[in-house]
């Protein structure tokens, strides 16, 4: 009986975990030209939507639109003549069907330790495990740094790899980060795999003798775990205390960094791209400052994993060409060529550019973009692959048969992406 009580609580909490995003609809919009991609940029920031995919002229975008301000959004578009349509109206079916799928591929709940399983999407203490075992296991080539704790106190930990003990200063460092932005999973498994092909399974040895490498899997941990137990599509980390009662909260730490900060991003707390209170005020964002500024000069490439659209991206964020626009071209070009040659069929090939010629918005405060500021030579957002989906833009969902390809081809990426720049630096 005390079982079958358990077994009906669990699957209570299990559906109603999602019942917050009852109501809400994904629209997919498509504007005509360029005056009415601004014209729909405008209505966004207005109405404070979150934007999972930015329209351009050759793809619609979608818009996460709550029960409320759905009306003002469709009278917005009709005075603005821009053609919308919902698509997803079942969000809480796609959720639970998520979950599912996710559990139903999960082969072992238990402790892994440095074994990594691509079935999966680690919980954050499971990464905390994985890097603390990892760390355990191979000393002589990694060491585990806190590099600070989150709102929430959480560590932000990175993992420093090199054979030849990281203080070697003529070696250039590789910097990889995912999870800045909580609810693009799919981000997770590369960063874990980069690490298990660096250290555990070694195929790629010039990539050790030619660099050393800092991972940071999960950059907002706070986020992130509350994007598994609360809220699924939430985006920002966790700081309280910026508005009363706390009806609205959260940092977007991508727009938080100190390069133009403030300029093409929210001074809304209810925005999903608030940008904070000052520049570098939160700690999510300090840490990885920190790594930066601590290997200031060394750094070569630095990868912010995103997602999604299938995109390299570089700045500058307000769309002004950065001086090496050429080089970082061509390098996310190798990058992208890379991808396309391993990925599935019926995914879209990699694009590559300057992240407004590309995305059609203007964006500051962002990491790759400070990376870029302070003379990373390489600096780059990656955009993961959507999951593919008949029912609509459905594009932060994963899909557990996915989780090794994105892992194996962003790494195809990356290592194409080294050799690229080796000569260059
Ligand atoms: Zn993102």
């Amino acid at each position: 009986m005390r079982s079958f009580l358990l077994l009906c609580l669990s699957l209570y909490i299990v559906s109603a975990k999602h019942e917050i995003y009852d109501g809400y609809v994904v629209y997919e919009v498509y504007p005509n030209n360029v005056d009415e991609i601004q014209l729909l940029n405008d209505v966004v920031n207005e109405l404070e939507l979150d934007v999972w995919t930015y329209a351009n002229l050759v793809k619609p975008g979608a818009i996460f639109v709550s029960e409320p301000k759905k009306v003002p959004f469709e009278n917005a578009m009709k005075s603005a003549g821009i053609p919308c349509k919902a698509t997803i109206q079942n969000i809480r079916e796609l959720l639970e069907l998520e979950d599912q799928q996710l559990a139903a591929a999960t082969t072992s709940t238990r402790n892994l330790g440095s074994r990594l399983s691509l079935n999966q999407i680690y919980t954050f203490a499971q990464v905390t495990e994985y890097l603390a075992d990892i760390a355990r296991r191979f000393p002589r080539v990694t060491r585990l740094v806190n590099g600070g704790n989150s709102v929430q106190g959480r560590p932000i930990q990175y993992l420093e790899i090199s054979t030849t003990g990281i203080q070697n200063s003529r070696k250039p460092i590789i910097m990889l980060q995912s999870l800045l932005h909580a609810r693009e999973w799919v981000t997770l498994p590369p960063s874990l795999y980069a690490i298990h092909k660096l250290v555990v399974d070694v195929t790629e040895s010039d990539l050790l003798n030619n660099y050393d490498w800092i991972v940071m899997p999960v950059a907002n941990p706070d986020g992130y775990e509350w994007s598994r137990t609360n809220a699924r599509f939430w985006r920002k980390n966790r700081r309280t205390g910026l508005m009363a009662g706390n009806i609205c909260l959260g940092v977007d730490l991508n727009r938080n960094f100190n390069v133009n900060w403030g300029t093409a991003s929210s001074s809304s707390v209810c925005s999903d791209t608030f940008h904070g209170r000052g520049a570098h005020s939160e700690p999510e964002t300090q840490a990885v400052v920190n790594v930066l500024n601590r290997y200031r000069g060394r750094v070569a490439m630095y990868i912010d994993l995103h997602s999604a659209g299938s995109m390299i991206l570089y700045g500058w964020g307000n769309g002004t060409l950065v001086p090496n626009a050429l080089s970082l071209n061509l390098g996310g070009t190798r990058m992208a060529q890379a991808i396309d040659a391993v990925k599935w069929a019926q995914k879209p090939n990699y694009r590559v550019g300057n992240i407004v010629a590309i995305l059609r918005y203007t964006a500051s405060g962002g990491s790759s973009d400070f990376a870029q500021a302070i003379g990373i030579p390489f600096s780059y957002t990656y955009e993961l692959p959507a999951r593919l989906s008949s029912t609509g833009t459905n594009v932060f969902l994963v899909d557990p048969n996915f989780i090794r390809q994105a892992a194996i081809e962003t790494w195809a990426g990356i290592v194409a992406g080294a050799r690229h720049i080796l000569n260059q630096i």
